[in-house]
Parts: C-alpha cells; structure tokens; sequence
C-alpha cells in the first residue's frame, strides 16, 4: 500500500498519484497534496488567500511530525519559495488596487497624459461541465440559469484580473473603455475577453 509521503494517507489503487517534483520523483504524493502544492506559486490573479491556506497546510502537518523524513526538506525549501510567492502576490494586488477603471472614456477630476496600449485579456470557460444539466438549460430552469450565470460572471471577473495585471505591468494608472466580449471558440468551448485602453493619469490641480 502506497503512502502520501506529505500527509500519510493511503493511496488506493484508483486514486491519483503524484510526484512531488521532477527532481524528487521518487516521492509520492497523494491528490490532495498536489493540489495545495500547485497553489504555492506566484499568483497574478492576487488569489493570496489560497498559497496562504496551503502553506498553513503544510506547515501543520510538518508541525505534528507526520510529513516522511525524505519529503520534510523538499517540502521545507518549497514553503521558503511560497513565502516570496505570496509577497509578489500581495505586490500585484496591491498594484492593481491603484489603479483606477471604467467602461467610459476619462475620469472626473483626472487628467490623462499618456495612452499606452489596448490590452486584452481571456479566460476559456469549459461549458462542458453544464452538460449534467443537460436539457435544463434549454428550460432555462431557474437552478440551471444561475450556475450559468455565477460561472459567466467569475469568468468576467477573472479575465478583468488578468486585464489589470497587464496594466500594472505596463505602469498604467487606468484603463478605459473596458469592454467584455464572448466568443464560442469550439464547442463547449467559451473565450471570455476583457479589453482596455491603458493610460498614464495625473489628478487635476
Ligand atoms: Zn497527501
């Protein structure tokens, strides 16, 4: 029986099995643990709640002495990475909260004085997963109606993220004219897309 080398969970036959990285490939871990692992990187999206959970994951489990012996350094070296992926990831946040947006084309009280580049951002959303609702969305039932719409609107609000990260990077202080538009890329397959105009702004005196 194959043990999670992290958590000390079996592993079933029909469970998923990971490694813990291409350089410890001989440490297996389960699912779970990959999952909070995957979670530990640098995250532009500012989702600093979820490297946050998964290091205090970690962290227990490497305080109540379950973690394998072989898997403890590894393990230590990859929290000390997650530690610096959570501060970049708070710097994003940080950044994009300064920066001001809006669908129209100025801002009260703000002067523009440089426009730096129209910027898009997509996000594919897999509407496959709807299809165990099957005929329901053809009723438009009102249980089908709102999965669809909550997995529109997060899908909307992610690709604005990303819309924002790319102003930041640039060291815009806004974007405008911001506009969503949808494209079905294949089918079940949906491309949501954020666009903008990045600009430089001053207050007005
Ligand atoms: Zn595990």
């Amino acid at each position: 029986m194959i043990t999670c080398c992290i958590c000390n969970k079996k592993i079933g036959r029909n469970d998923q099995q990971h490694i813990f990285s291409n350089k410890y490939s001989q440490l297996v871990i389960c699912a779970k643990c990959n999952g909070a692992k995957e979670n530990l990187g640098v995250n532009s999206e500012g989702k600093i709640e979820e490297i946050q959970r998964s290091r205090k994951y970690f962290e227990e489990l490497l305080y109540i002495g379950i973690v394998n012996k072989a898997a403890r350094e590894p393990l230590q070296a990859l929290l000390k990475e997650a530690e610096n992926a959570e501060k970049e990831s708070i710097r994003y946040r940080y950044r994009n909260r300064e920066l001001l947006v809006t669908t129209g084309n100025s801002f009260e009280g703000y002067r523009i004085t440089e426009y730096l580049d129209v910027l898009s951002a997509e996000v594919v959303l897999n509407i496959g997963m709807f299809s165990e609702l099957g005929g329901e969305i053809c009723d438009i039932s009102g249980k089908a109606n709102n999965i669809v719409a909550q997995k529109l609107s997060d899908a909307k609000e992610e690709a604005l993220e990303l819309l924002k990260n790319k102003a930041s990077e640039k060291c815009a202080g806004a974007l405008l004219g911001v506009q969503y538009s949808m494209l079905n890329l294949v089918e079940n397959m949906l491309v949501i897309s954020a666009t903008g105009t990045a600009v430089r702004i001053q207050k007005e005196a």
